[in-house]
């Protein structure tokens, strides 16, 4: 028993001398693909040859075939949940594949040669083109092994030559008779056939080498993925502790809370503070860009009135609007408008729309902030009159880092990250944010939520925004 091991697995070694079991799954799995075009080519050729011969002998061996294709479904079908990564598994199917190789490709050699057998006239073109297909199909399909493919061919080559041999033994002819002709022109037939293995077993190699270097370039690129976001994260928390105690200082030298500060210093100190912000917001954008890459940002849904939710964000901004001398004002929605949400989550959503209106408007201009809903559907919109967006630019909009305007002379500063986090907070709530937008006339942005209770017809769509009014 432990000599039968042996032999095995030095089979197996040599059979698979690739060592993947991917090559084994891939030979699985085509297996089970084509088990039924196979079954229907040898019905059809079973078929045929009853027609012309002996239809008992022709079915007692196609019968012979059909078994030997039934264990090739049964393996198929044992193998399914096997995973490709066991080896033990895969050893234990090759062996069966290698079993099963050997006798289908006897059956089936044995039900050609039948045929041959029983043609009286000099030529068998119809068996041997059998033997050609068969070969043909073996190449192609097989190729994920070549120890396996080669076992076919080699019991395919000795029914070609035997047929061969039939009519060379029968006949006796001298070598200027056809029946030479045809021995010989099984030779080219079995390089052919051979050359096209070869060609067929390399490309297999060579898509498995392509796909190991993109699973390794996969892996790779999730490694960079992991550190930088484990290097985002690190920095940023280190850096968002001592800045949060140095603007609260700057705050409290500015405010005059500890002792009365010089005239002079009062604009130093407020640049200082002002910039500290500005830090603290990028700091926290990167944060939550990595919370939310990570998957790690948590939501607390709540029953939320979209109403309170913009007279929040709204009064939250008020101050910004003043400095910046535009006037915000809203519009409530009159109706029962209840939305399913994180509060401070929107909060964030809505004070950057806000900000953006505020920073993108000129001096005197006016932002418009509407509550509106129809049916089961409520909609935020913040309306503009500032600069506008050119055509084509939503993907830069809502990208990393990305601005319409990236050049340095641009006038109003920025990440590039508000958008494409509100995007992602406003999608975690199964909402949609979009905008419309005219260069120069101004912006709309909305967002469209599903509205908790109420709606006459739950199945109404709010009609689409046309323009920025
Ligand atoms: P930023 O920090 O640069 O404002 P955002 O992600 O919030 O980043 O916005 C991305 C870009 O979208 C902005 O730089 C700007 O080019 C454009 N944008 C956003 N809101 C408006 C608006 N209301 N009017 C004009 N352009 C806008």
């Amino acid at each position: 028993m432990t000599d039968l091991n042996t032999f095995w697995a030095a089979r197996i070694n040599w059979f698979n001398s690739d060592g993947r079991e991917q090559s084994i799954k891939d030979y699985i799995d085509l297996a089970n693909q084509l088990i039924w075009k196979r079954q229907a080519s040898f019905l059809a050729a079973a078929i045929l040859a009853a027609f012309y011969f002996n239809p008992l002998s022709i079915f007692a061996f196609y019968g012979i075939v059909a078994l030997t294709e039934m264990l090739d479904l049964l393996l198929g079908r044992q193998s399914k949940a096997w995973n490709g990564q066991d080896p033990v598994v895969g050893q234990q199917i090759l062996k069966r594949i290698a079993i099963n190789t050997a006798v289908s490709a006897i059956a089936i050699s044995v039900f050609i040669v039948n045929i041959a057998l029983q043609q009286t006239s000099p030529g068998h073109f119809t068996p041997l083109f059998f033997l050609f297909s068969a070969s043909v199909f073996a190449a192609m399909y097989n190729s994920q092994m070549k120890g396996i493919l080669l076992l076919r061919l080699l019991i395919y080559a000795f029914a070609f030559l035997y047929i061969a041999f039939l009519d060379v033994v029968r006949y006796l002819p001298p070598i200027s008779s056809d029946i030479w002709l045809e021995f010989f022109t099984i030779f080219f037939v079995l390089y052919f056939t051979g050359d096209i293995s070869v060609k067929f077993y390399l490309s297999h190699k060579q898509r498995l080498a392509q796909m190991k270097m993109i699973n390794e370039e996969n892996e790779r690129t999730k490694a960079a993925l992991e550190v930088k976001s484990r290097f985002l994260a690190t920095v940023s928390h280190e850096l968002r502790t001592p800045l949060t105690s140095i603007i609260g200082s700057l705050e409290l030298i500015k405010n005059d809370r500890l002792g009365v500060l010089p005239e002079t210093l009062k604009p130093v100190f407020s640049i200082a503070t002002r910039n500290g912000h500005r830090l603290a917001t990028l700091i926290d954008d990167l944060l939550d860009l990595q919370q939310i890459e990570a998957g790690a940002m948590v939501f607390h849904f709540e029953p939320i009135n979209a109403n309170d939710l913009v007279q929040e964000a709204v009064e939250s901004i008020a101050g910004y609007a003043s400095k910046l001398g535009i006037q915000v004002m809203s519009d409530p929605c009159i109706e029962d408008c209840q939305i399913n949400g994180d509060r401070n989550r929107l909060i964030q959503v809505m004070s950057n729309l806000l900000s953006n209106a505020l920073k993108f408007s000129d001096e005197g201009g006016a932002v418009k902030v509407r509550v509106e809903t129809q049916g089961a559907r409520i909609r935020i919109l913040v309306h503009d009159e500032g600069s506008g967006i050119p055509e084509g630019a939503k993907d830069c909009v809502f990208g990393k880092f990305s601005q319409v305007d990236s050049s340095d002379i641009r006038k109003v500063g920025g990440t590039g990250l508000g958008l494409n986090i509100a995007k992602q907070i406003v999608e975690r709530h199964n909402a949609i944010i979009d905008y419309v937008s005219e260069p120069g006339v101004g912006s709309t942005f909305y967002i469209e939520f599903d509205r908790q209770t109420g709606g006459d017809d739950p199945s109404a769509k709010i009609k689409p925004l046309a323009t920025a009014a």
